[in-house]
């Protein structure tokens, strides 16, 4: 008797990044769409939870995998060879840092000849999974073969802030706003229990030391991080450098480019890597009424484009 196939557990769903289990796949060595991990091969053996999610999509994937009789899920590169089975792959996962509860930060980082030019991060506020889902997506469409990897290599961050992402909540375990805890000319602490709070000190939280590791390890050369923001102000705002690189993201997503979100963002990431490091720093800030399918559609070429390198000059004068 054959063995029934995984069904999905879900529709798309935006608490999990929105990926869909595969209908097709059906037994051990087959490789699915995790709700929560990304691609992961099922195999035979015993249970394994190390993933530790706690999120009701994943636990319904468990059951269904556990129902096929396949105990052990392997969530593909998240650590050694990048490629499972039939994966297409053209990176690997490397853990990052960890946060407050302990949860791993990792990213995907495709370095041709060693290099990393441009980083990709969302999932700073917790309670922006659409900024999540983006990332997830751009990590699936290069990973499993849709979009060429980018020639001159990319880091892509998926969720800086795990603990916050998991609840749906801006700030870290620490209640301390990631975004505002970076070690900045112009930081401040602001009131501690305000959803800006921007902690005890500088760097003071484990997310921000490893979003700082990224980019001193890495060394990106632009970097886009992705929020949301409410009330149609999406926009592409640059810090530093980096009108260019908003005006490239602009030509695909059709967002307004801005020096300035309209507001005060003491101890923020822009500032930090693209005011004082000198990096060319986009805040892609999505429209939060839009769902997430709806911005990736409309951001999938501009992340490709930015990714690639291509000039902002040579994309105008291709359109
Ligand atoms: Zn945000």
């Amino acid at each position: 008797m054959g063995v029934p196939p995984v069904r999905a557990a879900s529709t798309p769903d935006a608490r999990c990044g929105g990926v869909q289990l595969d209908p097709s796949a059906s037994r051990v060595g087959a490789r699915v769409g995790h709700p929560c991990h990304g691609p992961v091969v099922l195999r035979a053996g015993r249970p394994c939870h190390a993933v530790g999610c706690a999120r009701q999509a994943c636990y319904v994937f468990h059951v269904l995998a556990m129902w096929l009789g396949v105990m052990s899920l392997s969530t593909t590169g998240c650590s050694g060879p990048t490629a499972g089975a039939g994966l297409v792959s053209a990176g690997q996962w490397h853990t990052v840092g960890t946060s407050v509860l302990g949860e791993p930060i990792r990213a995907y980082v495709i370095a041709p000849g060693g290099r990393t030019d441009a980083l990709i991060m969302g999932g700073c506020h917790g309670d922006e999974p659409k900024s999540v889902y983006v990332v997830q997506q751009l990590i699936a469409e290069i990973s499993e073969g849709r979009a060429e990897p980018p020639p001159q290599g990319c880091v892509l961050l998926p969720v800086v802030n795990p603990d916050g992402y998991t609840i749906r909540r801006r700030r870290n375990a620490h209640g301390v706003d990631i975004n505002r805890n970076f070690p900045t000319a112009n930081w401040a602490p602001g009131r501690p229990r305000s959803r800006m709070f921007g902690g005890e000190a500088p760097q003071s939280e484990p997310e921000t030391r490893a979003v700082m590791e990224v980019v001193q390890r890495f060394r990106p050369r632009r970097i886009v991080s992705v929020h949301s923001i409410d009330r149609q102000r999406q926009c592409n705002n640059y810090d530093g450098p980096a009108e260019d690189w908003a005006a490239l993201l602009a030509a695909h997503n059709g967002y307004p480019v801005t020096g300035s979100i309209g507001y005060a963002t003491p101890g923020s990431f822009g500032t930090w890597s693209g005011v004082e490091q000198g990096i060319p720093t986009v805040t892609l800030e999505l429209p939060s009424h839009h769902s997430p399918q709806r911005c990736w559609y409309d951001n999938r070429e501009a992340l490709l484009a930015f990714l690639t390198g291509a000039s902002p000059d040579t994309q105008q004068q291709c359109r």
